[in-house]
């Protein structure tokens, strides 16, 4: 099961400590078209070469909001009846 939904432009992640909110790449920028990546240089090499990805300006991949959660309460003790 992925704790994850998308709203728009922002995807938030549910785990057992923190919730995690990002925006995504705009999926109108004229420059990745969604993707949140650029290529720079000639793409593909011959030899198979991956391309170099530059994250787009839309958005900032290494930026989220954290918001940290409680952690649960765990009862150890048996009830006395
Ligand atoms: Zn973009």
């Amino acid at each position: 099961m992925r704790n994850s939904i998308t709203i728009q432009r922002w995807r938030i992640d549910l785990y057992e400590n923190a919730i995690y909110v990002q925006r995504q790449p705009d999926p109108r920028c004229a420059d990745c078209h969604g993707r949140g990546d650029i290529v720079r240089g000639p793409g593909i090499g011959p030899y198979g070469e991956e391309p170099d990805f530059e994250p787009c300006p839309c958005w900032d991949p290494y930026r989220n909001l954290r918001i940290p959660l409680r952690p649960r309460t765990v009862i150890n003790e048996r009830y006395p009846f």
